[in-house]
């Protein structure tokens, strides 16, 4: 069975640098916050083309430190995708802030301008003000930032970037990350940089913003002991940043290879009936997923797991329609139609870079007779 992920053939791929790399964390001694987390803090930040990261204990409370460093809390809202990772909408509420949740664009599976504009200007009644907006680069394809960067300007709020699924994406040549005012990964091992284990980082151009992030990871610490904000504990530790090191040499290939499947995909759907994703002009995806649309999808997905192939559904359900969230959360004025719709039909192929190429013909092959 090919899986839809491997991460474990990420490991067996890097195994000695991975190995001599635990080594060195372990005999260190030191196991919290020293030279390892700093050292891929730097090489992070730089490999990002920005001035700071911060390392934390995963993608959801790189957001809730986002958005607490920037001052977006209770009495806030924050405007995201229905369409995305349930962590998104978690960590706003995390933060203490309001989500509203707007809809996609049917094409890129992207937060929607229009729908962003027409919240913007009449949010729903009882919202308190839209503060922030928090788009998603699903599944490595970057949003519309030159839309979406336009409407934080004029209404002047805060854009911070949820890249968990975007390591390496560019926009017009520019890294994502480096568009608003901080942005966030995560590294769950599936990622496109991703630990053996858990970890997340936020990205700052601020050194005052990224000081505060840095402190609040650890109950809002400048000095040890004394706490100057009140803040929470989310710390990446040093095996995995460590480990990070390693996969973070190695993340450009890993997306090239990526991308050089996502081609191969795309040559054999010409003419299926699953319907490959559409590339966004001035957009350089890292397909963190590679999401076709069917309208028949069960049967499709029963045909490709008879030949031996697995899939995803990324997402089954939109947060809004989950029992934690229904009939509470505000969502814009195109009422999360087109999110509906995608998360009935949205299939996701195998896709990690350690797939053979063999492994990639079968795929192809099996394509070719849908
Ligand atoms: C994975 C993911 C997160 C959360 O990351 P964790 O490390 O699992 O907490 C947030 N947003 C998106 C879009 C993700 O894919």
């Amino acid at each position: 069975m090919i899986l839809p992920a491997n991460p474990g053939a990420g490991y067996r791929a890097l195994k000695p640098e991975i190995d001599a790399a635990i080594a060195r964390a372990l005999d260190s001694g030191w196991y919290i916050l020293g030279q390892e987390v700093r050292s891929f803090e730097q090489e992070f930040a730089a490999w990002l083309g920005t001035a700071r990261s911060v390392g934390c204990g995963n993608g959801t409370d790189a957001i809730v430190l986002a958005l607490r460093a920037l001052g977006i809390g209770p009495g806030c809202a924050v405007a995201t995708v229905s369409h995305t990772a349930v962590a998104t909408v978690a960590a706003i509420e995390m933060a203490g802030a309001v989500p509203v949740l707007i809809d996609i664009d049917p094409r890129h599976y992207t937060l929607c301008p229009v729908d962003l504009a027409a919240v913007l200007k009449a949010p729903p009644p009882g919202l308190p003000p839209i503060k922030a907006v928090l788009p998603v680069h699903l599944y490595g394809q970057p949003v519309d930032l030159d839309a979406i960067g336009a409407l934080c300007r004029q209404y002047n709020l805060l854009l911070i970037e949820d890249c968990a699924q975007a390591h390496g994406a560019r926009w017009h040549g520019q890294m994502v990350g480096t568009f608003g005012a901080a942005a966030t990964f995560s590294f769950y091992p599936t990622k496109n940089l991703g630990a053996l284990g858990d970890g997340g980082a936020v990205a700052m151009a601020d050194e005052a913003l990224a000081d505060r992030a840095a402190a609040l990871r650890q109950y809002g610490w400048r000095t040890h002991y004394i706490s100057d904000d009140a803040g929470m504990n989310s710390r990446l530790d040093e095996l995995q940043a460590a480990i990070l090191r390693v996969k973070l040499r190695h993340l450009d290939a890993a997306n090239d290879r990526r991308r050089a499947i996502a081609a191969a995909y795309d040559a054999a759907l010409v003419g299926s009936a699953l319907a490959p994703p559409a590339r966004r002009p001035g957009a350089d995806p890292v397909f963190h997923l590679y999401v076709t649309r069917s309208r028949d999808r069960a049967a499709h997905q029963a045909a490709l797991r008879a030949g031996g192939i697995g899939t995803g559904i990324h997402y089954p359900q939109p947060v809004h329609l989950q029992p934690a969230y229904r009939d509470r959360i505000a969502l814009g004025p195109a009422r999360c139609r087109e999110t509906e719709i995608a998360s009935s039909e949205v299939l996701s192929l195998p896709l990690y870079p350690e797939m053979t190429d063999a492994e990639v013909g079968q795929v192809c092959a099996a394509l070719r007779q849908l």
